[in-house]
């Protein structure tokens, strides 16, 4: 069975603390997409953790862990964040690599600074991490595949081949140093090194998984809106953050994927630049973002400060909608106990009318939110177990929000740490 745990929104919903809950009934956690530009907060018996590249299942020593083919693999970085989990005391985690996954090089992570460097103000907020060069580069059929770091003649002169090209940019474009082919051959037969106790055929492992009817978890990062095709492009990441791409990204059949769990903040955060119709901002967004704590001030990978904004349903239906939501996680609703009324965007207002379905972005930079406001509980929930204890006030959010998404919330997260969630 497959399940995919995935983002509604903008990301940092609390993915990472929904996966590393569900970790326990995995045998298998995958990461699908994207590479060490996001990160998933994690809090449980030894400690605090943001993790980047790996999956949220490596605090268990019963689950397998899997970078697939379609994530952007920075090799030195995911053997940095291995080393440093053994350091604090974490039992050394099952890894294994896709062959078929691709590799970060040193220079894309150059290009998505000078780019962003050439681009001044109308840069894309990257996080540098070298994730739209990467992207680039594989669709442009001149990425590095992990196998070919195992056929020498191969690599030397792809690694030459490539390297002109991108040399021409250097310095012709950025006015930036050239690279050496042999030193880039050099780290690549390091990367080699670092990369081969982990390297297999993943898709035929999950496969035969799968055969063995062993439980898969497909972790996703970011979130819907995110989306290179559905989301804010192209304020957008550069690979799919849907959990269909997670056939692809880890190689498995579409037909597989039976519960799609949707992950929903309580209310609206965005890291870096783009359309985020409900945003708020001065005083209240303060307000918000402080008592947010971990959840609310700044991106786990970018540290940058979160931008807030109310619940957002237009952007979450459609979110789940494009997801595939069978069922959604709501997270961080203990955060809004201090408001007297909480203010839900239920429609866009785009050139005099009101609409509910989430429209392309040129439109969206036009759309005013429609509010309806709902009275806050005024209360602590943590430590709350069971639904019917909530008060009334929050039960009363929690069912609105699930009337407007269209999709049944059988989670609510009132604290960061794992066991800290109420099902309904
Ligand atoms: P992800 O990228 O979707 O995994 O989300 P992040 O980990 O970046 O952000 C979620 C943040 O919220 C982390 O700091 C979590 O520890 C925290 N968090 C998750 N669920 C809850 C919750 O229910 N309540 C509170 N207060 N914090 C939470």
């Amino acid at each position: 069975m497959v399940r995919a745990i995935v983002g509604a929104n903008w990301g940092d919903e609390g993915k990472g603390k929904i996966t590393d809950m569900l970790g326990e009934s995995s045998d298998v956690v995958v990461r699908f997409q994207g590479g060490s530009n996001a990160g998933h907060t994690i809090i449980n018996k030894y400690g605090k953790f943001a993790l980047h590249l790996l999956p949220s299942g490596v605090f268990y020593n019963h689950t397998t862990s899997i970078i697939g083919n379609g994530v952007a693999l920075n090799i030195p970085y995911l053997c940095s964040e291995i080393e440093s989990l053994i350091n604090r005391g974490v039992p050394k985690p099952n890894i294994l690599v896709s062959d078929r996954a691709q590799i970060v090089m040193p220079y894309h992570i150059l290009f998505d600074e000078y780019e962003e460097e050439r681009l001044g103000k109308k840069s894309f907020g990257s996080t540098k991490s070298g994730i739209a060069p990467f992207y680039s580069d594989k669709y442009a059929k001149i990425g590095f595949q992990v196998s070919e770091l195992f056929d020498e003649a191969l690599l030397k002169e792809k690694v030459e081949r490539v390297l002109e090209q991108k040399n021409i940019l250097l310095e012709h474009m950025y006015h930036k140093p050239k690279l050496s082919v042999d030193d880039l051959y050099q780290t690549l037969l390091d990367y080699r090194n670092m990369v081969a106790p982990y390297v297999a055929d993943t898709a035929l492992f999950i496969h035969n998984a799968l055969k063995e009817e062993k439980t898969i978890l497909l972790e996703g990062q970011l979130g819907t809106l995110k989306d290179p095709d559905f989301g804010i492009y192209p304020m957008v990441t550069s690979s799919s953050t849907l959990a269909a791409y997670g056939a692809i990204g880890a190689g498995i059949s579409p037909y597989e994927i039976k519960d799609i769990i949707c992950v929903v903040k309580a209310y609206s955060s965005a890291v870096g630049a783009g359309e985020f119709v409900s945003e708020i901002f001065g005083d209240e967004a303060d307000e918000l973002r402080k008592r947010g704590g971990d959840a609310g001030e700044f991106g786990a990978t970018t540290g940058r400060p979160r931008r807030m904004g109310w619940f957002d349903a237009v952007a979450t239906r459609y979110g789940c909608c494009m997801q595939g939501a069978t069922e959604v996680a709501l997270t961080v609703l203990d955060v809004l106990g201090y408001l007297d009324e909480l203010p839900v965007c239920v429609g866009y207002e785009i050139d005099g009318k009101v609409t509910k379905d989430f429209p392309v972005t040129a439109k969206l930079a036009k759309a005013k939110p429609v509010y309806e406001i709902l009275p806050g509980w005024k209360c602590e929930i943590r430590g709350i177990k069971n639904y019917a204890d909530l008060p009334e006030n929050c039960r009363r959010y929690i069912e609105f929000i699930e009337r407007e998404i269209e999709t049944p919330i059988t989670m609510i997260s009132n604290g960061p740490a794992r066991e800290e969630i109420i099902r309904r």
